[in-house]
């Protein structure tokens, strides 16, 4: 691995087709999408989608289970995903309180966080924008001037209140990610409180109102793990949507400071923090004593660019 330039292909930072955010305000002509029998419907229900495959090693590659208009069998939001070679692609998103049905033959009910992974570029940089724009006009059916009912608008890419006609956009919370490294090239990881006992990763917090990216990796790292971060140290190694539910991950490495206090918890968010050399690292997780996070999240990236190889898949919790 190159210790040069930005991490590439992260998990949910992928995708081939062209967006075309150009035909969003045409609604007529989003409306005429649907007649299309040519025309791929990405489903999201209670956070799963359809897709084949990828239950075996052995077998063919998970992919989404495109379905046609006509047979979606109930109606939603619809989002224009992306159009190539004249295939438009809409996500059907589809009320959390309809009642789970069947699987049509072939295909399966999963979520993004167990297929991401596994989904090609193509179908990775469809189903990520259509479980965030689930999880955003499930959560934000009202106008937030004057909570009126507000209405899909832009091809589903923002909602318009009727009363008002204030319009209302998509949001991604910045978050930060850290791994901190020491001058004997240790990497610093916390353990949540929700979290299993042998699961560690690299610090993270929200980015909040007022505050630079890089204050907060100052400031999270002091508050969760109380170390003193050289500020000079600060890197940004790039940065992937996490749809669950809104946030953006922004990805950093850094150095402690001279002189910084000892690693310690908060003790309320992070319970455990610890130092670890990469030969800790491997002796744990081959035992089994330690787990780090999986391919989907960027933490997982940044553990691999501190260690200086992709890591086995054994050594994730999932
Ligand atoms: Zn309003």
């Amino acid at each position: 691995m190159s210790d040069k330039g930005l991490l590439n292909s992260l998990t949910l930072a992928r995708g081939t087709l062209d967006r075309a955010a150009e035909r969003r305000d045409d609604a007529e002509w989003f409306d005429s999408v649907w007649e299309w029998p040519t025309t791929r419907v990405v489903i999201v229900h209670q956070g799963r989608t359809l897709v084949r495959g990828g239950t075996d090693l052995a077998g063919a590659p998970v992919e989404l289970a495109f379905l046609t208009p006509v047979l979606a069998p109930v109606d939603g939001v619809r989002v224009l995903l992306a159009v190539e070679d004249e295939v438009a692609h809409v996500a059907l998103l589809v009320d959390h309180a309809v009642q789970p049905w069947d699987a049509p033959e072939g295909s399966r009910w999963a979520g993004l966080r167990e297929v991401g992974a596994g989904l090609g570029d193509r179908d990775a940089g469809l189903l990520v924008p259509a479980v965030a724009l689930a999880n955003w006009h499930g959560g934000h059916p009202r106008c937030p001037r004057c909570g009126e009912a507000s209405v899909p608008s832009q091809a589903g890419w923002s909602r318009t209140c009727p009363a008002d006609s204030s319009m209302h956009f998509p949001r991604s919370d910045p978050a930060v990610i850290v791994l901190v490294s020491d001058d004997d090239d240790r990497a610093l990881l916390g353990r949540r409180v929700d979290w299993p006992p042998e699961l560690f990763s690299t610090l993270a917090g929200f980015v909040e109102a007022g505050e630079s990216a890089e204050m907060t990796v100052l400031r999270e790292i002091s508050e969760e793990a109380g170390v003193d971060i050289d500020p000079s140290s600060l890197r940004y190694l790039g940065s992937q949507p996490w749809p669950f539910p809104a946030s953006l991950m922004l990805g950093y490495r850094a150095a402690v400071a001279a002189g910084s206090r000892v690693a310690e918890p908060d003790g309320v968010e992070i319970v455990e923090v610890r130092w670890f050399t990469r030969d800790e690292m491997r002796a744990g997780c081959e035992d089994g004593s330690l787990r780090i996070p999986s391919q989907i999240s960027i933490a997982r990236r940044l553990i691999e660019h501190w260690y200086g190889s992709a890591l086995p898949d054994s050594w994730s919790n999932s």
